[in-house]
């Protein structure tokens, strides 16, 4: 039996089933795929009991063929250096694919982050960035870091601070990771950007009325019956927009405690109140609770949401999976042959290096914030609030129609931080799902959104090498 593919050699796959769809010459598709960099760090550090333990680091650059290099820290015990590498190389895609201009890098500590005390993950966050500071491997022009599965915006500020210290005299040292609290340089609207860019990305996919034609799906999100897997950043967040914004019904929801199901709709609010109470999502008033985590997978739905970690859905489970549209929200949730599978049965699987791409997204707009050192909004927020005001009084005058407070208040009003973040995204999704479409039209059959997505981002990468050349 041929040994089991590794999860860089899923993406590898992947790659080189759409590179055949191109016409780049042979040794730009060979550097394309290749990490440039990649390091493991080994460091100790010291328990609070006193014992020295050693921890395992690793940090990936897959592409420079733009700088910085950008990717999420995971704190898990999956983390090695082939996971490392398969995130790396999928987030180079990710940036080309929504026109974010970031090369790919992923980073990860083989760590059971639940085991440790805040001390504790505090003493790992700042020797892991000091690791990374020391080998060139982090810098608001080189590589800049921001969270994934088991991080969040506390690491984010940990690994801030520690650069800064290390780094006085660089004036954009801010920038050098993103996701920071709003307090630390951070964005509004950042800490739910991915499931905020899923819900967007999805909304436009379910308004092409003749591709849901083809699914047997009526257009809109209004009704659709959704499934999450994984309740944490990612997936709360999609749940909660898709349920609140989007009118779709959340009709089942996977954690690491198992599965419970509800044919007329789970409150995602409810449900995370429930959780934090009891512990887990079992026993949820009004659902029920499945056998196991697995079957919720296989419930009956029209769009499935994998928003936990790679490899959720494989030869194993693919078969019996009901859903109509996957929203990959994780990175790398299905295998490649699952793919396959999935193309042959129409079933319509958005590829992670878009669906998920809001967070690098928002990250993008927090680092330009960082350098430019400036809020969004501050500048034009006012003038563009007086300018309405102008033009309302003199509609006004014109027509001898006074406006209400309410009409004045909502036209005349200059936009926020947030507003224009979210409209950025709103935008970056809309314009990326289009551009891929357009791709997987083109083949006429001949692939799927993964591989259209896939040729959209080899076509981004090759260019930026051609445009540049390279160093002899
Ligand atoms: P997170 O740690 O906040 O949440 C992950 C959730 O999944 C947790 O609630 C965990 O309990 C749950 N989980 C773990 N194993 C499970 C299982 N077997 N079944 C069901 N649930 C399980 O992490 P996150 O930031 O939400 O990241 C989730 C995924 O999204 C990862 O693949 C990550 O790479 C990807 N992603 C994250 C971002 C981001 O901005 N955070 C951006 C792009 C992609």
């Amino acid at each position: 039996m041929s040994e089991p593919l590794t999860f860089f050699d899923q993406v590898n796959r992947n790659f080189d089933k759409a590179a055949a769809f191109t016409n780049h010459p042979h040794g730009i598709l060979e550097q394309i795929k290749q990490i440039n960099s990649v390091i493991h760090f080994a460091f100790p550090i010291k328990r609070d009991d006193g014992s020295i333990q050693v921890m395992h680091g690793w940090r990936a650059e897959h592409s420079h063929h733009k700088l910085p290099t950008k990717g999420g820290i995971r704190y898990a015990m999956t983390v090695n250096e082939d996971e490392v590498m398969a995130l790396a190389a999928l987030m180079t895609y990710k940036c080309a694919i929504v026109n974010v201009p970031f090369g790919g890098a992923k980073g990860g500590i083989r760590i059971a982050a639940h085991e440790y005390s805040e001390g504790e993950l505090e003493r790992i966050t700042r020797r892991f960035t000091f690791e990374l500071f020391n080998k060139h491997f982090i810098g608001p022009g080189l590589d800049v870091p921001a969270p994934d599965f088991g991080t969040g915006p506390r690491e984010m500020a940990w690994i801030a601070d520690t650069y800064s210290t290390l780094a006085p005299h660089d004036i954009n040292a801010l920038g050098c990771v993103t996701a920071k609290p709003v307090s630390e340089g951070g964005i509004d609207g950042r800490v739910e950007a991915t499931g905020r860019g899923v819900f967007y990305g999805l909304r436009e996919v379910c308004s092409v009325a003749e591709d849901m034609r083809g699914l047997g799906l009526s257009p809109g999100l209004e009704g659709k019956r959704v499934v999450v897997q994984g309740l944490g950043n990612v997936g709360y967040h999609t749940a909660k927009f898709l349920q609140e914004d989007g009118g779709a019904v959340i009709v089942g929801a996977i954690e690491h405690e198992g599965a419970i199901a509800k044919r007329t709709g789970i409150d995602v609010e409810a449900l995370m109140a429930h959780r934090r109470e009891t512990g887990s999502i079992l026993g949820f008033p009004g659902a029920t609770d499945l056998a196991s985590r697995e079957l919720g997978l296989e419930l009956d739905c029209d769009i499935l949401v994998p928003a936990a970690l790679e490899n959720a859905i494989t030869m194993d489970n693919a078969p019996r999976v009901k859903a109509k549209i996957i929203a990959e929200a994780a990175n790398g949730p299905t295998s490649s042959e699952a793919s396959d599978l999935f193309f042959e049965r129409g079933v319509l699987v958005l590829p992670d290096a878009f669906i998920n791409a809001g967070g690098v997204t928002v990250s993008y707009f927090e680092w330009l914030k960082n350098l430019e050192h400036v809020r969004f909004g501050r500048l034009e927020k006012r003038f563009d609030e007086q300018s309405a005001r102008r033009l309302l009084t003199a509609i006004e005058h014109a027509t001898g129609r006074a406006f209400s407070d309410q009409e004045i208040s909502s036209i005349a009003r200059g936009a926020e931080e947030i507003d224009l973040v979210n409209s950025g995204l709103e935008e970056t999704m809309i314009e990326a799902y289009h551009e891929i479409r357009e791709i997987f039209k083109r083949g006429g059959g001949a692939y799927d959104l993964r591989a259209a997505s896939m040729i959209d981002a080899i076509d981004k990468v090759a260019l930026a090498y051609a445009d540049r050349g390279i160093f002899p």
